[in-house]
Formats: C-alpha cells, sequence, structure tokens
C-alpha cells in the first residue's frame, strides 16, 4: 500500500530522458514506483492533461521565512538554500529554522561576510541582507585587507560553520571588494580541504578596466586552478552586466579545462541589493555600469535617483534599505534580451532566483497572512523566476527543449551540490528511491504573475506540490499548515 499515486501524469526525468505517460508512487516521503498501471494507494492525484516534475532546487534564496516559501511553493520551488551570503553562525541558524518549522526544504552555507563583519568591526550582525547592509555603517569590512590575526579570525569562523554542516562558503565579495586576494585564497583552500563548493558575487560589476567584471571572473577562475576550489558564480547576469559574451567564453575556456566552476542566472533584466553597496559609490559608476543613477529605485517608495549624490545621502539615511537596480532595459532593447539569452541559456548553467526579503514600509515582513498583504514588496524574482522562465524562454519563444529547461531547474543544481551535500543525490530526480519532492503542473498555462508594480502575485500553473510526499499545494490551493521542510546540511563535527 502506497501513500499516494500520481496517476498518468507526463513524467519527465532530466537525467533518466524519460519522458512519457507514467503513474508515480510516493511512499514514506520517497518515490517507491515509476510506471504503467500501478496500483493500491492511500489518496489519488488525476495528472492526466499534467506535467509531473521533480521539484525546483533554488540555489539562491535570501530572506528565507514563511511568507518566502509561500511564494517560491507556488513557482514550483521545493528546496530553497542560502547559498551566496550564508549565515553564521550555523548551527544557530538551522536549530532556528526547525524551531520555526518550514514549509521548503531549506539550507545553508557558512557565511564568510558575517565572519568578515565580527572579526573586523565590533558589530553583531544578523545573518540577513539588511544586516550586511546595516553593518555597512562601519565599514572596515569593506574596504580594508584582513591584518594576519583578522584573517585567522576570519577562518576560524568560516570553518566552525563548515564543521556545523554549512553546505560551502558564501562568497559576497562585491560587498568587501577591499579583501585581500591572500584571504580569499585560503578560504578557497579551506572549501577545497572540505570538498565543498564556493557561492561568488564576483568582487567588481564593471565592462571597463580596472577592476571590471572580466578581472573578477579572471580571479575568481585563478583561484579554482590555484587552490582546487570548486568556485560557483551566482546571478551570471546580473555581474556581467554588457560583457556577457566575453564572461560566458571565459568560464567556457575554464570548465573546458576541467575547473570546477559552475554557474546560475535569474531571468530579469533587473538586480536587488542594499542602498550602501559600495557599488555604486564609486563615482564612474555611470560609464562603468552602463546605467545612470535613475536606474537606481528605493524598493520602499519607487521612487528613482537623480545622481550621486543623492544616492550618496540614501547610503548615508539607510545603508541596509532595499533597492532595485534595472541594469538592463529588456523590455525595450532586444540587444539587452540578447544578452539576458547567455547567461539564462548559458549550457549546463542553473536558474536561481536570488529571491530578496518581503518587506512591508520598509520593514522586513515575516508574517502569516495568506495572501501577502498588499503592500509587501520584494522583487518579481521572489514570486516568478522558475515559472517565467519556463513560460517565456521553454513555451512561447522555444529557446530551449521542455527537458533540458527542467534540467536546469532540478538536475543541475542538485548536481551542483551533490558532491559535497549527499542528500542531493536524491533530489532533482524521479526515480525509485528519490525523494518524493514534485510538482505536477498544466504547462499550457503556467506562468509568473508579479511585475515590478504588483510583486506579491504568485505565479499560477503549479496543481499540487509536494514536499517529502507532503503535500504543500493541492489543487492550486497552499496547505496554510503544512511544515514539511526538512534541513539540507552537511555532516556535522
Ligand atoms: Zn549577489
Amino acid at each position: 500500500m502506497h501513500d499516494l499515486i500520481i496517476r498518468n501524469g507526463r513524467v519527465i526525468d532530466p537525467e533518466s530522458g524519460h519522458d512519457g505517460t507514467a503513474d508515480v508512487a510516493v511512499s514514506g516521503g520517497r518515490i517507491a514506483a515509476v510506471g504503467a498501471g500501478l496500483d493500491g494507494a492511500a489518496r489519488v492525484i488525476d495528472a492526466a492533461g499534467l506535467i509531473v516534475a521533480p521539484g525546483f532546487i533554488d540555489l539562491h534564496a535570501h530572506g528565507q521565512s514563511l511568507p518566502a516559501d509561500r511564494m517560491q511553493a507556488f513557482d514550483g520551488v521545493t528546496t530553497s538554500l542560502e547559498l551566496e551570503l550564508g549565515v553564521l553562525p550555523v548551527a544557530r541558524w538551522y536549530d532556528e529554522q526547525a524551531h520555526a518549522g518550514r514549509l521548503l526544504n531549506y539550507g545553508a552555507s557558512t557565511g564568510w561576510v558575517f565572519a568578515r563583519i565580527a572579526a573586523m568591526t565590533a558589530q553583531q550582525t544578523e545573518s540577513s541582507v539588511e544586516g550586511m547592509g546595516r553593518a555597512m555603517r562601519d565599514s572596515r569590512w569593506v574596504d580594508a585587507v584582513a591584518t594576519a590575526a583578522e584573517t585567522a579570525d576570519i577562518t576560524q569562523r568560516v570553518r566552525a560553520g563548515l564543521e556545523q554542516g554549512g553546505i560551502g562558503i558564501g562568497f559576497p565579495n562585491a560587498y568587501a571588494p577591499g579583501t585581500g586576494v591572500k584571504e580569499i585564497s585560503e578560504l578557497c583552500s579551506l572549501a577545497a580541504d572540505h570538498g565543498v563548493p564556493t557561492y561568488t558575487h564576483i568582487a567588481y560589476m564593471s565592462n571597463i578596466d580596472p577592476q571590471s567584471s572580466v578581472e573578477a571572473y579572471t580571479r575568481l577562475i585563478g583561484f579554482a586552478g590555484s587552490t582546487g576550489a570548486h568556485m560557483h558564480i551566482c546571478h551570471f547576469n546580473s555581474t556581467s552586466l554588457q560583457d556577457v559574451e566575453r564572461a560566458a567564453e571565459l568560464v567556457g575556456s575554464a570548465q573546458r579545462q576541467g575547473l570546477k566552476v559552475t554557474v546560475e542566472a535569474y531571468p530579469y533584466g533587473t538586480g536587488s541589493t542594499v542602498a550602501g553597496a559600495v557599488f555604486f559609490t564609486d563615482p564612474a559608476f555611470p560609464e562603468r555600469t552602463g546605467t545612470d543613477y535613475q536606474a537606481v529605485e528605493m524598493l520602499r517608495t519607487g521612487r528613482r535617483f537623480t545622481g550621486r549624490d543623492d544616492l550618496l545621502a540614501a547610503q548615508q539615511d539607510d545603508p541596509g534599505a532595499l533597492v532595485l537596480w534595472h541594469f538592463l532595459d529588456v523590455e525595450v532593447n532586444q540587444r539587452h534580451r540578447d544578452l539576458l539569452d547567455v547567461s539564462v541559456l548559458y549550457p549546463g548553467g542553473a536558474i536561481a532566483s536570488d529571491a530578496v526579503p518581503w518587506t512591508v514600509d520598509g520593514v522586513t515582513y515575516n508574517g502569516d497572512a495568506w495572501p501577502l498583504p498588499d503592500a509587501a514588496v520584494s522583487h518579481p524574482r521572489s514570486s516568478g523566476t522558475f515559472t517565467r522562465f519556463l513560460r517565456q524562454w521553454v513555451r512561447e519563444r522555444q529557446a530551449v527543449p521542455l527537458i533540458e529547461g527542467l534540467a536546469k531547474c532540478t538536475l543541475i543544481p542538485a548536481r551542483i551540490l551533490e558532491a559535497s551535500t549527499p542528500q542531493m543525490r536524491r533530489k532533482g530526480r524521479i526515480q525509485p528511491g528519490c525523494d518524493a519532492d514534485l510538482v505536477v503542473f498544466d504547462f499550457s498555462t503556467l506562468t509568473d504573475k508579479a511585475e515590478f508594480k504588483a510583486m506579491n502575485r504568485p505565479a499560477e500553473g503549479m496543481r499540487h506540490v509536494l514536499v517529502h510526499g507532503n503535500a504543500v499545494i493541492t489543487d492550486g490551493l497552499l496547505d496554510l499548515h503544512a511544515w514539511p521542510g526538512r534541513p539540507i546540511r552537511r555532516a556535522v563535527g
């Protein structure tokens, strides 16, 4: 007797290449069987006319919370990981998630940036985007090369996070571009010794030298080659700006030489960050990025900056305030759309949301109101990354076959992690023994709904979403009392 049979769906497993009508039986949170005419279950889902696929795995989700999980569930996400920033202390974070209960599977890397803030300033910082932004008030950790004693302290804190089960090291280098290469190379060696990836927001974002994006990617590739570390590149789309074609050549060349370099991208031409980010401060920001200050917008008010002084004033006032940065104009500019394609369609690259926290009136929102309050804002990518990719790139433009598009949301992110985090070998696939993290959706109507003027609209088309065999969404409706999310974590000790 199985717990559940999903009957007659179009079952797509990107690893085996299976794409055809089948039943999927679920028992004890795992996939028990895939085949024709399966029988004997307490519950049956009729999936005729629907696609049955592995749940989506998001390598890059900030602001992990109940409202964030709920919005991501409608986007098909069953595993949501905070890898770029990471957290510290790691054990405490996992304890807090377990205590609160989570809708989706969750996990985090060890947060280098928080180790640096603690070691180089006296600030107590919570592990969040906003916490990092607020810590910019004392910017020694942003600008300075660490002393030998500070480097030892930073390394010790990061190592402790790995020993507490953190799934790699988060390296948001652009927020601390003053960091010395010796410090980073030591931490990459630490990652290599532990066999875990690093997740990097490259040090510089600029189309012109010195300190160009190309320089930063070349340096990252150097760390992979010189230390043996697996260097994962976060949001390849945003950090490459208009040099993504050259960046893709360099990364491809490194990969062909056998270096462990992987990439992810989100399908938008607009980024999100904190007002205090030091890359806005550069007097040459417009020339370096190809955008002006009006391309940067306060999330809370929708107000665009009028110039550098305006932006510097906002940095003084509240460096942790969230902003949007429209770095490519994909609505009207075909050339910019082509640039976005290079990162989103990069062969072997994952789709990852870079979801950002939900806020109401500038304050982080973690409440349980559903639907989300009208005033809740974030970024459309927090609600619609995967459904937008599948709608626009896979269904409407047919830029990539469906099974390959699904691989970018499932198998590819699982494979990026599975060498270091064995749990991921059972995710991103529909095969007997794998975790029953599953999505059942209507491909003909699947769509993101979130826009910059209405970010809190859930995506549409997900009929059923299961986490470890437990229903999170049933017949398109959210279960408000489901907490089946489990930790993704490496062995402790
Ligand atoms: Zn980033």
